[in-house]
């Protein structure tokens, strides 16, 4: 793909794309170009200095950027690589709020500084007048929290997304609220080192009955130098599985086993688009995890069947529970390679009036983006194989580094060697509760295309 095709704003000049990007955590962990950044440890580091919940969050250094590539920092992308900076005035430690500054010493923003990873410093506030201290971590988290209040994401016996890293201006913070539990993601530094500011305003603003920390010393968080094993840190773990509310369908979310923080609640919107179309289709999730597209087409959706299939044991004892505890007899669940799977229905004429593809990020970075196209063409050219002529297509990527236009291409192809006509009906992205910065357009990463395959 010619670099011109790719979208304008990919490049902002602070970095490669990561983090946001890889919201997402599939079962697999850091994209390969960001593996290699990471320092030669083998033994994990010691965790972050704590900082003091009344921390004055005033800077303890100047990092001066060098000439002209101060632009996309202006344009609050919150990223600083080591490769921008031209000199640090001062001895920062890791952790501690530095300011940023052009070459010739006019303040940029305010941020954290961590030499342990090549984003050297994390940006968060552009005033020169703002202190990174508690009262400003609580109104960042009092805001991310009133905006899912005005997407009617409070009610709660459901589940949202609360804090979206970049998305709410809290780069490496995640917090996904299940019922009464709250579990948190961090994948930077600065956020680790004041977990207890954030754990006190995320208790102000949600009352939460308890706080996990999850899926923190797995990928992205390694490469801030950081090791967070998963662990209560307020209040107490549900006992048993969390059950959530999701328009007419419940689903059983294992806070402190499952795969990301327990749900891909970024699908929420689109299993629900998914389900409008599947009234009496025989439907095929491949890579179905707990269930959520295979439960919702039967219940919401009123499919005839539903096969499910995953590779993990553990997923498809979710997707099991969750099909039984919504009524769902008609959905099979099965433990199977997608790949292998996929080949076998189709070698026995097997024919499917709807078919989901929501397989894990197969591009860990550009680097890989060629091969991860070549994977999407294959699933998705037997997919259209196995769909009876009107069926329907659900084709998802969570490959942040797989542009849109890559993936809309990729589908193109897959018409044009196919001989069938694909209507595409919708091209989805994430849930609201996921939003992403347009300052940071690294933050997105989630493609559905819905379309209707002749
Ligand atoms: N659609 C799901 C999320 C899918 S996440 C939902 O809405 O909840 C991707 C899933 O792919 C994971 O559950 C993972 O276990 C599964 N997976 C990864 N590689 C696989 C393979 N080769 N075959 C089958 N499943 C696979």
């Amino acid at each position: 793909m010619p670099e011109g095709r790719r979208r304008p704003g990919r490049k902002p000049g602070s970095g490669p794309r990561h983090d946001a990007k890889d919201q997402r955590h599939r079962s697999d962990s850091a994209p390969e170009g960001r593996r290699r950044d990471v320092r030669s440890s083998v033994e994990p580091p010691p965790p972050p200095a704590a900082r003091a919940a009344d921390e004055p969050g005033l800077p303890t250094a100047t990092v001066l950027v060098k000439a002209k590539r101060a632009r996309p920092f202006f344009g609050r992308h919150p990223w600083v690589l080591d490769t921008a900076i031209e000199r640090v005035e001062g001895t920062p430690a890791d952790g501690d709020v530095v300011d940023l500054a052009t070459h010739e010493g006019r303040f940029i923003a305010r941020g954290v500084w961590n030499a342990s990873s090549r984003l050297r410093v994390r940006l968060y506030a552009f005033e020169a007048d703002v202190p990174l201290d508690a009262p400003f971590w609580r109104s960042r988290i009092q805001t991310a929290v009133a905006l899912r209040r005005t997407l009617g994401l409070d009610d709660r016996s459901g589940a949202a997304r609360l804090i979206n890293s970049e998305g709410d201006d809290l780069s490496g913070l995640i917090v996904d609220r299940y019922g009464d539990h709250l579990a948190v993601q961090v994948t930077s530094l600065a956020m680790a080192g004041r977990l207890d500011a954030i754990c006190d305003a995320l208790e102000a603003a949600v009352k939460p009955a308890g706080i996990l920390l999850r899926g923190a010393d797995r990928g992205l968080s390694k490469l801030e130098g950081l090791h967070l094993p998963d662990r209560v840190i307020r209040g107490t773990a549900p006992e048993g599985p969390v059950f959530i509310r999701e328009g007419n369908l419940s689903w059983g979310v294992d806070l402190t086993e499952g795969q990301k923080t327990g749900f891909y609640l970024d699908q929420r919107e689109n299993r629900r688009a998914a389900a409008l179309l599947a009234r009496d289709r025989r439907v095929l999730d491949l890579f179905c995890y707990s269930g959520g597209f295979a439960v919702a087409c039967a219940v919401t959706g009123s499919a005839s069947s539903v096969l499910a299939v995953d590779g993990s044991a553990k997923a498809t004892a979710l997707a099991r529970a969750n099909a039984d505890f919504n009524g769902a007899a008609n959905v099979t669940v099965e433990t199977a390679d997608a790949f292998g799977r996929i080949d076998s229905l189709a070698a026995a004429g097997e024919k499917f009036g709807m078919v989901i593809l929501d397989p894990p990020k197969f591009a860990r970075s550009r680097g890989s983006v060629e091969e991860a196209l070549r994977a999407y063409h294959r699933i998705n050219r037997v997919a259209v194989d196995l769909l009876e002529p009107g069926g329907i297509l659900v084709s998802c990527s969570c490959s942040g580094s797989v542009s849109r236009d890559d993936f809309l291409e990729m589908l193109s192809a897959v018409a044009q060697r196919s001989g069938r006509q694909i209507a595409m009906l919708e091209c989805r992205g994430a849930a609201p509760d996921h939003p992403v910065s347009a300052s940071c357009l690294e933050g997105e990463y989630l493609k559905c295309v819905i379309a209707r395959v002749a």
